[in-house]
C-alpha cells in the first residue's frame, strides 16, 4: 500500500484514487460543478464513444476535452480498444489493427495503434493509453499468448507515435490548432510546454508466466505509467485478485500502477492495500442509475417497497449532500416515478462514497 501525487498539467492527483467514467464527455447526470465539490481530481473518459460522437476533429476544433466540457483538472482516455471489443459488432482484427461497424449506425470504422494515439491526442487528455488487444476469457494459452505478443507490438507502434506527435495537444500552444494559451484555474499555471503521459497495458489472460513475460516487455519498451488489462472479463473474482497480486509484483514501484475496470467498493479498497494507485468502474454510476446504492451497512435497492415510509438517511455515515438533506423515503418515490432527478441524487451519493471510501484509505496510510 502506496500514497503519493500525480502531477498532471491540469492539477494533481492523490493515489490511491478511484476515477470515475465519464463516458460521453459527462459522467451522467452530474454536472462538473458538483463533481469538482466531491472532490474528483481525474476523471476517464471513453475514446470510442467521443470518436463516434462528436468526434475527434470536432473536439479538437473546440480545444480539446478538457475546454470543451469544462473540466480544468485531469482526466484519462482509454485507447478505444476495450469498448471496439465489448461493444461493437463484426470486429475484425489485424496485425494492422480492428476494423469495426459503430454500435450506433452500422457505420465502418477502423482503430489502429496509430490513429487511436491520434485519437488520444486530438482529445488531448492528461493521461493516454496504448492501444492493446483485450484477450477474451476463456481463451487457450495459444491463443493468449499470440494476443499478448500481437499487444506487445501495439505497444511499441503506440509509443513510437506518441512520441512523433505528442505535443500535437490541444492546450499545446506550439500547435497550430491550440485555440489560445489555457490556464488551468485550479493552479493558475500556464498549462503550454507540457504534454501528455503515456500509460503501457499488461495483457497475458489469466497466466502468470504470460503476465510476468508482458509485464517485463512492456516495461522494456518504456512508459509513464502501467496499466494491468485484460482483468473484470467474465473471470472469477478470486483469479482476479491472484492475477492483480501477481502482476504487480513484476511492475515498478516508481510508476503509477493502473488497474482497469475495477470494481466493487471492497475491491477497490482491496488493490488498493495490494499498491495499486488509480482504478475506474462504471459500477457506481451505473448502479446509481438502477437504484442501486452503496452505503456503509451494505448495498440498498432503493426501489424497495420497504423504504416507502423511511425518514432516514440514505447512509447515516455518509455526509454527503444527498444524505444530509434527503430521506430514503424521497429517494425511493423518486426512483418509483421515474424521475430524473432519482439518477442525479443516486449517481451523487455512489460516487462520494466512493471517493470517501478511496480517502479513508489515503488517510490511513
Ligand atoms: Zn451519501
Amino acid at each position: 500500500m502506496r500514497r503519493a501525487r500525480l502531477l498532471t498539467p491540469h492539477g494533481p492527483v492523490e493515489t490511491p484514487v478511484f476515477m470515475p467514467v465519464g463516458t460521453q464527455a459527462t459522467v451522467k447526470g452530474v454536472p462538473q460543478d458538483i463533481l469538482e465539490q466531491l472532490g474528483v481530481q481525474i476523471l476517464l473518459g471513453n475514446t470510442y464513444h467521443l470518436y463516434l460522437r462528436p468526434g475527434i476533429e470536432q473536439v479538437r476544433e473546440l480545444g480539446g476535452l478538457h475546454r470543451f466540457m469544462s473540466w480544468p483538472r485531469a482526466i484519462l482516455t482509454d485507447s478505444g480498444g476495450f469498448q471496439v471489443f465489448s461493444l461493437s459488432e463484426l470486429r475484425k482484427v489485424t496485425e494492422e489493427g480492428v476494423t469495426f461497424r459503430s454500435h450506433l449506425d452500422g457505420s465502418l470504422h477502423f482503430l489502429s495503434p496509430e490513429t487511436a494515439m491520434a485519437a488520444q491526442i486530438g482529445l488531448g487528455a492528461d493521461i493516454i493509453m496504448a492501444f492493446d488487444e483485450c484477450t477474451e476469457y476463456p481463451a487457450d494459452l495459444q491463443r493468449v499468448r499470440a494476443s499478448m505478443e500481437m499487444t506487445l507490438r501495439w505497444a511499441e507502434r503506440s509509443k513510437k507515435y506518441f512520441e512523433e506527435h505528442k505535443f500535437e495537444v490541444p492546450w499545446n500552444s506550439h500547435h497550430p490548432s491550440a485555440v489560445s494559451r489555457q490556464q488551468n484555474p485550479d493552479t493558475g499555471k500556464q498549462t503550454e510546454g507540457c504534454t501528455q503521459a503515456l500509460f503501457g497495458i499488461v495483457q497475458g489472460g489469466m497466466d502468470l508466466a504470460l503476465r510476468k513475460e508482458s509485464a517485463e516487455r512492456t516495461i522494456e519498451i518504456g512508459f509513464d505509467g502501467y496499466a494491468i488489462g485484460g482483468l473484470s472479463v467474465g473471470e472469477p473474482r478470486a483469479l482476479t485478485r491472484e492475477v492483480v497480486e501477481a502482476t504487480l509484483e513484476y511492475l515498478p514501484q516508481d510508476k503509477p500502477l493502473y488497474l482497469m475496470g475495477v470494481g466493487t467498493p471492497e475491491e477497490i479498497v482491496e488493490y488498493a492495500k495490494l499498491g495499486v494507485d488509480m482504478m475506474d468502474c462504471v459500477l457506481p454510476t451505473r448502479a446509481a442509475r438502477h437504484g442501486l446504492l452503496f452505503t456503509s451497512e451494505g448495498k440498498v435497492s432503493i426501489k424497495q417497497a420497504r423504504y416507502a415510509g423511511d425518514q432516514g438517511p440514505l447512509d447515516p455515515n455518509c455526509d454527503c449532500r444527498v444524505c444530509r438533506r434527503y430521506s430514503r423515503a424521497y429517494l425511493r418515490h423518486l426512483y418509483a416515478t421515474n424521475e430524473v432527478l432519482a439518477q442525479v441524487l443516486n449517481t451523487v451519493h455512489n460516487l462520494s462514497f466512493y471517493l470517501d471510501t478511496m480517502q479513508r484509505v489515503r488517510h490511513s496510510i
